[in-house]
């Protein structure tokens, strides 16, 4: 027997419909180029992005027709991300941070008909011109700079009367929108996101057990726009309607921490790097800023130390959740809290369940695979994360030397190694191409890192396999130490030893200025790994 339900498509159009009905009066701030604060409502955003796809119908664009952008984040950018899906055709939101071999690559294999541009990254869209061709470059600027033979962001808006618009009911698998992962092994992927999962996962980012958003809440997404649709922030707020604040190009920790104040933001989000940098700034400023509406600082991207969650609360009583995702799952796995049983437990206790990735959000299963099959949620069993979900890619775009990245029965292999605690908390090890193979046995560079970045003196730290005659690999950890402070290499050694086993200890420490990071500001071990390849074979090389 059918259940005798409506089969009604879960779109992006109920989500704008829902926004400009509800919550009209919402306020979206914007810090421009010229570091003014740009303001306007739910309400003109939704009728400059009905705009925005009558526009683009009167351009040529088809049905389907992938439209890149190169933007920080921005209103015009969220524009997009609502206007392009509303006339059927699909965004493709590019890393700006990524080179030009990579750019034009994906641009090309996504083949882009149109792009979207800042005007501040013209500069940058110089480096790959030649390599890509669009029918249209369509420009954002501030002032109305617009370079000859591109077309003006405002004008093609003018041109429009929003009345015009009319919603389509999609059906609700159809794609809206494509996110290439920043691999750093082989090409980039495409992961293409639907009207279905991207509302799916909004819902489940607005739960309690997601971020509990609520219609008091301002977001700032730090992370950027191009990077896993900003976590989901956008789609979940105007389910819900929550005030939004984009930082444009200010990323640096003066800036956010000016727009937090100002604006009163609530909720934010960003990998570590972004809050290693404001600790520091927030200690050497400790009452500068008011930050006491921000309830939530939403971390994750890499492993988040738990000396870091633990600097913020004690001294600047600032509440940090880590998270953990990826691309492919639009991109929320888990989130931390605290099971009830644990809400009286110990400081330290809770620490460390803090510092774990946390306990899988709604409509996501995992399990964790071994060399001899699936493996114990026991905390200590160590195997590959297989994720699955109505949110989580089935196949990467166009991609046929993808396909092993999912499993027969239809699970997604992360690639990730994980242990999985009989409370399901998830405890992120490495990734399989960082492990540390010393000798037959794992050693997790992680959870060295971040035992390293709890040390006193230490700023960054980042550990990695090296080449060793004996064992294979052994690990070597790359240290960054803090402004004016000092440790020596016995002394990291020895604090790694109150916690490790002897053979998990790095065989050096090597102190370096700066721990060079991916496009997206995670630990880029590739580099060190290859500079630092013989260190251990001829330590003098
Ligand atoms: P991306 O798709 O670029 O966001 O990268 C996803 C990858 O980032 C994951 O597969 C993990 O290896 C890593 N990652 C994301 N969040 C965390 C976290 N909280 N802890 C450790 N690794 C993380």
């Amino acid at each position: 027997m059918d259940g005798l339900m409506m089969d009604f498509p879960l779109t992006l159009s109920m989500v704008m419909r829902r926004a400009e009905l509800l919550f009209p009066e919402k306020e979206i701030v914007t810090r421009q180029p010229d570091r003014s604060f740009h303001r306007y409502t739910y309400s003109e955003w939704i009728r400059r992005s009905k705009k925005l796809a009558l526009a683009l119908k009167k351009l040529g664009v088809k049905d389907g027709d992938r439209i890149g952008s190169f933007c920080w984040n921005h209103y015009q950018h969220y524009e997009l991300y609502f206007g392009i899906p509303a006339m059927g055709a699909v965004l493709h939101t590019l890393n700006l941070r990524l080179g030009a071999e990579d750019l034009s690559y994906i641009i090309n294999h996504a083949d882009d008909q149109i792009l979207f541009i800042d005007e501040s990254l013209l500069p940058l869209f110089e480096k790959f011109r030649e390599k890509v061709s669009f029918k249209k470059v369509i420009v954002i600027s501030q002032k109305g700079n617009i370079p000859e033979g591109m077309l003006d962001y405002e004008e093609l808006l003018a041109a429009e009367d929003d009345k015009d618009f009319e919603y389509t009911d999609w059906d609700e698998n159809k794609a809206i929108s494509m996110c290439y992962t920043s691999g750093t092994t082989g090409k980039p992927k495409g992961t293409v996101y639907s009207h279905r999962s991207t509302v799916l996962h909004a819902m489940v980012c607005a739960m309690s057990s997601g971020l509990g958003l609520n219609q008091n809440d301002i977001l700032l997404p730090v992370v950027p726009m191009f990077h896993a649709n900003a976590w989901g922030i956008p789609f979940a707020a105007p389910l819900v309607g929550c005030g939004l604040v984009f930082p444009g190009p200010f990323l640096d920790p003066p800036s956010l921490l000016e727009a937090f104040e100002q604006e009163k933001v609530t909720i934010t989000g960003g990998v570590p790097t972004i809050w290693i940098g404001m600790l520091k700034v927030l200690d050497e400023n400790p009452t500068a800023y008011n930050l006491s509406k921000m309830r939530t600082l939403l971390v994750g991207g890499s492993a988040v130390p738990k000396s870091l969650i633990d600097d913020f609360e004690s001294r600047h009583n600032l509440n940090i959740v880590h998270a953990w995702g990826m691309t492919e799952m639009s991109p929320l796995g888990t989130i931390n809290s605290l099971k009830p049983r644990l809400i009286n437990s110990d400081r330290p206790t809770q620490l460390n369940y803090r510092a774990t990735q946390g306990l899988p959000v709604n409509l996501v299963e995992f399990r964790i695979r071994g060399d001899e099959g699936l493996l114990e949620f026991d905390g200590q069993s160590m195997g590959e994360l297989e994720v699955r979900g109505p949110y989580i890619a089935s196949a990467y775009y166009n991609s046929p030397e993808g396909a092993d990245k999912f499993t027969e029965d239809g699970w997604f292999k992360t690639g990730d190694i994980a242990t999985i605690d009989p409370d399901c908390y998830l405890e992120i090890k490495d990734r399989t191409k960082d492990l540390v193979k010393s000798g037959g046995e794992w050693i997790s560079s992680v959870e060295l890192e971040n035992a390293l970045m709890g040390h006193e003196a230490v700023a960054e730290a980042a550990v990695f396999a090296v080449a060793h005659e004996k064992w294979q690999e052994r690990p070597l950890a790359a240290v960054v130490l803090q402004e004016g402070k000092s440790a020596g290499k016995d002394e990291l050694i020895a604090h790694l030893a109150k916690e490790f086993p002897k053979w998990w200890l790095p065989d050096d420490v090597v102190f370096i200025e700066e721990i060079p990071k991916t496009s997206v500001g995670k630990f880029k071990k590739i580099v060190l790994r290859e500079t630092f390849q013989n260190h251990l074979i001829n330590p003098h090389s």
